[in-house]
């Protein structure tokens, strides 16, 4: 038969739960289940007479059991742990309750049942899952993305810190998960908000496939949004967009983009793209025979510039340069710059005389002085033009007549601009020709057809000859008298200049001491141009030919171009230094016409300025050639410098001259440059006639 106590443990043997039943008055487990021997880790039998107080592992349950044993309580059920026999604690769920006295039961005896279900399996899974959600968390705001997870209505479901900077959604809005609230800052951030939420609301469908777009923020920001569909069991439970920040590499791109088209300088197209827009006009003018001209312009003589006021300003001249030829043409043309100092204009729909009124639009916007660095200076340019269709049916084609066309007019004096001339008008492409005329003048060094003439420089007031300057003359036998402005810039384009100078010195000093000898004590003027200045041994080379022909160095002046003197400015210093050590003179001619600065004139021994004939040409008449020529005079004499006016032609030019206070003049008024006879003559003569001014001036 059995017991109430083994009918008990039959009942809770066949429990699922781990079960015990405990006597109320000792709170001794007297009967246990298999289950709860499996949750404890006891052998069967080992739980039975264990005290409730002594297996309870938290405070609840001594508490709970306390009362018990004072008959206060009769149920708990709770989340709490118990202590298994190796010391170890298990999560369990367990309620207690009391079953009624039992009858035969001694007095104030009753049983309670514990039932405990065991959690650890699940705590484990939790800890497992709670270890998952962190490592996603820890992954989702390392990600450089801003990631948004939304539910299929659209309600936020997560994000992370990431996008919460990227939509800059304040702190205090991440904590309240107002979803409102953060979409408002979303709306905030694009500067269309309606079309956003038209975007938004088409790549959100619950079942659109992943869905890349680009937003660019109010802030500048460019976003890279992408977005998928966020799938449990298969099934579309929300969507995951992810926003990356590509502003970096969108800027990083169109800044190659616009480098790769345009000139980093000056902001204009550069010479790929001016390519396309050749190209492209070239295929309307196919189609519709609309014709359009190339104007290609290079500054003249930019070096010396760039030499004197440093790299950077000299870009300065050529983003001003790039501004005004910008100035000059319509919107429909196009201004490139090639490189360097070269630009081109592709004026559209122009022909001949269209293209010849731009060309000299950009001559004159160029003519107003240009102030860098606390100098102000000239900068002239040279243009070729080049039509379609009549010079050339391609790019190249059209590109390379306007830059012959160019190089003509540089060969012309500079400063001007010429039509190209198709080849057969022009017998020989310039190039040609210029190389010939330096084989020829080579040829004429060696063979001795170079001669002097001297060109007289008179005092102003007494008309006594003191000087004399030294102009090449060049009679070859085929060309016949070539004029020295047309071979010289040749000769200082190939270098050939050096050779001919260094004769042109040595016969002007040696046709100076030959005069000297004779008792005609005249300063000789001699040109020099900027390369045979720069020249290593240049000063030693001049010091030499004084040497040899045993010429006091007070009878020798160097006639130097300003742009020498704006080229290297501390070796120029140092030379100049040389020769003035050295007793020789030093004058600037054509003064005005260059890179007019005071600084150089007081910092740079010089004693004479040569006032440009064109100048002069004006006198008296012409207002601004008055003004500028008695600003010279002025300024002169502020210095300390001589001055002498070239190409006096007319006495209304000298008397205009002599008042304003010139010193001394040449021109041919008194006479042309002379061959050696002719001179000796003249100055005989003028012995004579020096008397006659020196009357009328009395
Ligand atoms: P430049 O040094 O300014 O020489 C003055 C030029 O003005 C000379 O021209 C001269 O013949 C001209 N001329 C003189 N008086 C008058 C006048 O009353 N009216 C006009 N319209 N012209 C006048 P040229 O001889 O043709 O020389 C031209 C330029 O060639 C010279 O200008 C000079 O820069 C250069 N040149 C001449 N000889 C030499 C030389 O031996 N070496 C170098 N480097 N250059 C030279
Ligand atoms: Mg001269
Ligand atoms: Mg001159």
């Amino acid at each position: 038969m059995s017991t109430p106590r083994s009918a008990g443990t039959a009942l809770i043997d066949a429990m699922l739960h781990a079960v015990w039943l405990v006597d109320s008055r000792d709170l001794c487990i007297v009967a246990a289940n298999i289950a709860a021997d499996v949750l404890m880790g006891a052998e069967p039998g080992d739980l039975i007479g264990r005290d409730m107080l002594e297996l309870a592992a938290t405070p609840e349950d001594l508490c709970f059991w306390n009362e018990v044993a004072a008959g206060l309580a009769e149920t708990i059920e709770s989340e709490t742990w118990v202590r298994r026999t190796d010391g170890t604690a298990a999560p369990v769920t367990r309620r207690v309750s009391c079953l009624a006295a039992q009858a035969g039961a001694a007095e104030g005896r009753a049983l309670y049942v514990v039932a405990m279900h065991d959690r650890s399996a699940e705590r484990r899974a939790e800890r497992e899952l709670e270890a998952v959600a962190a490592d996603l968390q820890a992954t989702l705001e390392s990600t450089a993305d801003g990631i948004l997870v939304t539910d299929l209505v659209g309600h936020i479901r997560s994000f992370n810190q990431r996008f919460a900077q990227l939509w800059s959604v304040p702190a205090d809005l991440l904590m309240r998960r107002d979803d409102d609230a953060v979409l408002g800052c979303m709306r905030r951030g694009v500067p269309d908000p309606a079309g956003y939420m038209r975007r938004l609301a088409a790549l959100d469908e619950p079942d659109a496939l992943p869905a890349t777009d680009v937003l660019t923020l109010a802030s500048g920001q460019v976003l890279e949004r992408v977005t998928m569909p966020q799938r449990s069991r298969g099934e579309v439970i929300g969507r995951v967009t992810s926003f990356r920040d590509i502003t970096e590499r969108v800027h990083a791109s169109q800044r190659i983009e616009t480098l790769s088209h345009n000139d980093a300088l000056t902001g204009l197209p550069n010479r790929r793209c001016l390519a396309d827009r050749i190209e492209q006009s070239l295929a309307t003018a196919r189609r519709d025979g609309t014709p359009f001209a190339l104007l290609h312009l290079d500054l003249d003589r930019f070096k010396p510039i760039n030499d004197t006021l440093g790299q950077a300003l000299g870009d300065r001249v050529l983003v001003d340069v790039a501004e005004r030829i910008k100035g000059c043409v319509r919107e429909i043309d196009t201004v490139a710059r090639l490189g360097s100092d070269e630009f081109v204009v592709l004026a559209q729909r122009s022909d001949a005389a269209g293209a010849e009124a731009t060309a000299r639009r950009v001559l004159e916007a160029l003519q107003a002085s240009f102030t860098q660095g606390g100098m102000s200076f000239t900068v002239t340019a040279s243009i070729g033009i080049a039509l379609y269709p009549e010079h050339g049916g391609s790019l190249d084609e059209l590109l390379s007549c306007a830059d012959t066309a160019m190089h003509e007019a540089k060969g012309a004096g500079r400063g001007a601009f010429r039509l190209h001339q198709p080849r057969s008008a022009l017998g020989d492409s310039g190039l040609r020709a210029r190389m010939l005329l330096d084989h020829s003048m080579r040829q004429a060094l060696a063979q001795q057809r170079f001669r002097l003439n001297y060109q007289p420089q008179v005092d102003m007031r007494t008309g006594q000859v003191l000087g004399a300057e030294a102009l090449i003359r060049w009679r070859d036998p085929e060309r016949g008298e070539v004029a020295p402005g047309q071979f010289i810039p040749v000769a200082e384009e190939s270098g050939f200049i050096v050779a001919i100078g260094h004769w042109v010195l040595r016969q002007a000093v040696t046709q100076a001491a030959l005069w000297r000898a004779r008792g005609l004590s005249l300063v000789m003027s001699v040109n020099v141009s900027a390369l045979q200045f720069q020249q290593p041994g240049f000063v030693e080379g001049v010091a030499a030919v004084l040497r040899e022909a045993q010429l006091p160095p007070a009878l020798l002046e160097l006639e130097l171009t300003e742009s020498i003197l704006v080229q290297d400015v501390n070796d120029a210093l140092l030379r100049l230094q040389a020769l003035a050590a050295l007793g020789v003179r030093l004058a600037i001619d054509d003064f005005g016409t260059g890179y007019s600065s005071l600084s150089y004139l007081k910092r740079f021994p010089i004693g004479r300025l040569k006032i440009d004939r064109s100048f002069v040409a004006g006198l008296p008449a012409d207002e601004s050639d008055a003004a500028l020529v008695n600003a010279i005079i002025h300024m002169g004499r502020a210095l300390r410098l001589e001055t002498v006016a070239e190409g006096v032609e007319t006495e209304a030019q000298r008397q205009f001259l002599r008042q304003a206070g010139c010193e001394q003049f040449q021109g041919f008024l008194f006479a042309p440059a002379l061959a050696v006879p002719d001179f000796e003559a003249l100055l005989a003569r003028s012995a004579a006639g020096q008397r006659v001014v020196q009357l009328h001036q009395r």
